[in-house]
């Protein structure tokens, strides 16, 4: 056991980093775990024109950065580790990590979600070839080149229309007659002159010699089958919770979300959830936010009544 903490904050995107900002002005001594980077989901957003308070945007990596650097000033400790799991003790709990393990009085689990991915021939062995899960991260790779987007919900839409700055053309690939996204962003994306919409399509198979260079659709209604040429395909069809290493420690509901009451409570004292991996959640940075706020109020209630 490396040192002792009031709080651990599993996951750093707004709803840890919001966390991490009330706990630590609390005076808690707070601990932030996470994998990859600060920032969360939203860090790959090319820009943010939702966040109250960003009149003309923000990009979602500064979103990010800036969250930090808030938290940071109150004393939040961020340490770069995979949790593996979470043990339950008698007055503590002990976070386990690739870095080693914490002892805590209260843990917030803040870490989201991943995006779903297809489960088709060819999307594993074209990853990275041609097969992409964040625009933001690759679209100059297809500057001029045909692309295609899976998916109809906000963040499918919001790729393509970022794509579009970049590819020659964009294919909308949707397995309904109607998108799921926001009209705002329906209304962009019909008159984007560049996306072309393929409705109530699925894709069967990526295909290529080393790099992606068709796709095999299937017509739902009709069963047609037919190939799309393209050099790039981005799947963007939701989102998976990241509980894996919570299974057996904490109730989930069927899709592997975790269940909360309003103050963010789980059914174990001291384990509080917040943002895009609890049941319900609205998934925005804001609403993300808000909860991880809910979250370190009601913990440091818990710690210190
Ligand atoms: P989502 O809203 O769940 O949409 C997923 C889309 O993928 C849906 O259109 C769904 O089709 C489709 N889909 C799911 N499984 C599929 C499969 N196996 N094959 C083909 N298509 C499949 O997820 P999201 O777009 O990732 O958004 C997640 C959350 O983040 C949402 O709450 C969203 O509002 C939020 N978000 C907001 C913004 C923004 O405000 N600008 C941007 C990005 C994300 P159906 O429609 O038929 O179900």
């Amino acid at each position: 056991m490396k040192k002792d903490y009031e709080v651990v904050i599993i996951g750093g995107g707004p709803a840890g980093l919001s966390a991490g900002l009330y706990t630590s002005r609390a005076r808690l001594s707070s601990l932030l775990i996470e994998k990859m980077g600060v920032g969360g989901q939203i860090a790959d957003a090319e820009r943010v024109d939702n966040y109250p308070g960003f009149p003309e945007g923000i990009s979602g990596f500064e979103l990010g950065q800036l969250m930090h650097q808030q938290a940071t000033k109150y004393g939040l400790e961020t340490l770069l580790a995979e949790v593996t799991g979470i043990e339950l003790h008698e007055g503590q709990k002990e976070v386990k990590t690739t870095e080693g393990n914490f002892a805590t009085k209260a843990v917030i689990i803040a870490n989201g979600s991943e995006r779903r991915k297809l489960g088709i021939p060819g999307e594993e062995k074209f990853t990275g070839k041609g097969v992409s899960y964040c625009a933001t991260c690759d679209a100059p790779f297809f500057t001029e080149k045909p692309v295609a987007v899976v998916g109809g919900g906000d963040a499918a839409i919001t790729e393509a229309l970022y794509l579009t700055k970049f590819a020659s053309k964009v294919t909308v690939i949707h397995r309904r007659d109607q998108l799921r996204a926001s009209r705002i962003l329906q209304e962009k994306a019909f008159s984007e002159t560049k996306m072309e919409f393929l409705w109530n399509t699925v894709v069967e198979e990526i295909k290529g010699e080393n790099v992606v260079q068709r796709i095999r659709l299937r017509q739902v209604k009709t069963g047609e089958e037919s190939t799309l040429g393209i050099s790039g395909i981005f799947i963007s069809v939701g989102l998976k919770p990241n509980t894996d290493y919570l299974k057996g420690v904490l109730p989930l509901d069927a899709a592997g979300y975790i269940i909360t009451n309003d103050r963010m409570e789980t059914e174990i004292p001291a384990i509080f959830a917040a943002g895009d991996i609890r049941r319900n959640s609205a998934r925005q940075a804001i609403t993300a936010a808000g909860d991880g706020a809910t979250a370190a109020i009601y913990a440091r209630k818990f710690i210190t009544e």
